[in-house]
């Protein structure tokens, strides 16, 4: 299938792009690497531009007639949706009327959305199955249940096939060590750790230990980036035009903050200084999947079911590429 995937020089999306390639699929990113990194997509075809561009993608759906788009572009960082509502709902929510825009144009009638689990928010159900009501509590999580609420109405108007993802906490690298996660400023957790071990302490933060789990930190089910990757590729192959499906994406065991910075000890030998602060605005206390559905009904099988294999491929892209994808 020849397959355009947006924000497919990102984190999630080039290890999607990666696996789709290797798996005999035409694909194409399309990015503005503000949050991409060009080497991600491993000299697939890049487009560089941004999803609010609405000709460049109509132009780039029919130059390389695409056959379906998997959309991971969007502004994630929850604590500045807080401070900046207005960028991600722009990003978010206005990138994916741009981006149906011109699916519609060009005649596109697949694609797969990148959700998240933070659509579910404060509901209290541990695990998540995809039928628990959304609650979220960010402008991040809220922009992308928009998003979900906006596919849907396009599928029903326009006959197009649709698969929502809503994954937990993507992790880890590439096992084979030439792939990871960089952002700048880094604002995720396991990268935050390693990156402490490896550049001495930056006075880490534990963001609240006064939630209702049994250590007081919050909880997070942590999805090896590759078994991410593998559910996205069943689920493309599995769409069709009159497909209208929803799936977790997660392991189903959660994990603490103070769980994750253990494993990062264990992994890398070293003891981690933290201080523990108040808590970050827009953080939901527990988010764990129920992966039943997308075991049973797609075969999902997730390779890493340890958080310390998974820490463990991260802990060798850090040491190895201190500074992302910039020159070692
Ligand atoms: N977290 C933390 N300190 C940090 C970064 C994150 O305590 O410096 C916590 C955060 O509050 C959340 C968990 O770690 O409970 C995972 O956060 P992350 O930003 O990695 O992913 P999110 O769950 O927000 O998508």
């Amino acid at each position: 299938m020849n397959i355009l995937l947006t924000g497919g020089a990102g984190y999630v999306g080039s290890a999607c792009l990666r696996l789709l390639k290797d798996s005999g699929h035409r694909v194409v990113a399309f990015d503005n690497l503000v949050e991409g990194h060009a080497d991600a997509v491993d000299g697939a075809d890049l487009v560089i531009g941004d999803i609010r561009d609405t000709s460049l993608l109509e132009k780039t759906l029919r130059d390389h007639e695409i056959e379906a788009v998997m959309h991971f572009a969007a502004a994630t960082n929850v604590g500045e949706s807080v401070v900046n509502p207005a960028y991600h709902y722009d990003n978010n929510v206005g990138g994916t009327l741009s981006l149906l825009n011109a699916m519609v144009a060009a005649g596109v009638k697949k694609i797969l959305f990148s959700s998240t689990c933070a659509t579910y928010g404060l509901n209290p159900s541990s695990p998540m199955a995809e039928d628990a009501e959304q609650d979220p509590c960010s402008p991040y999580a809220r922009t992308k249940l928009a998003v979900e609420w906006m596919i849907r109405d396009f599928s029903h108007t326009y006959d197009m096939g649709f698969t929502l993802l809503r994954y937990f906490n993507a992790a880890g690298a590439s096992t084979d060590g030439r792939f990871g996660e960089y952002h700048h400023p880094e604002t995720h957790l396991i990268p935050l750790v390693l990156q402490d071990i490896l550049d001495g302490p930056k006075a880490l933060k534990v963001f609240g230990n006064d939630y209702a789990t049994e250590d007081g930190t919050c909880i997070r089910d942590y999805v090896h980036i590759e078994d991410l990757a593998s559910a996205h590729l069943l689920a493309m192959e599995a769409i069709e035009q009159n497909t209208q499906e929803v799936y977790n994406i997660g392991t189903g065991n959660g994990q603490s903050v103070l769980d994750i910075i253990k494993a990062c000890e264990l992994v890398s030998g070293h003891k981690v200084k933290y201080t523990i602060v108040g808590r970050r605005p827009g953080d939901a206390p527990e988010l764990v999947a129920d992966p039943l559905k997308l075991q049973t009904r797609l075969g999902w099988k997730p390779r890493y079911t340890k958080i310390e294999d998974t820490v463990r491929t991260a802990w060798a892209w850090h040491k190895n590429r201190p500074n992302g994808y910039a020159k070692k």
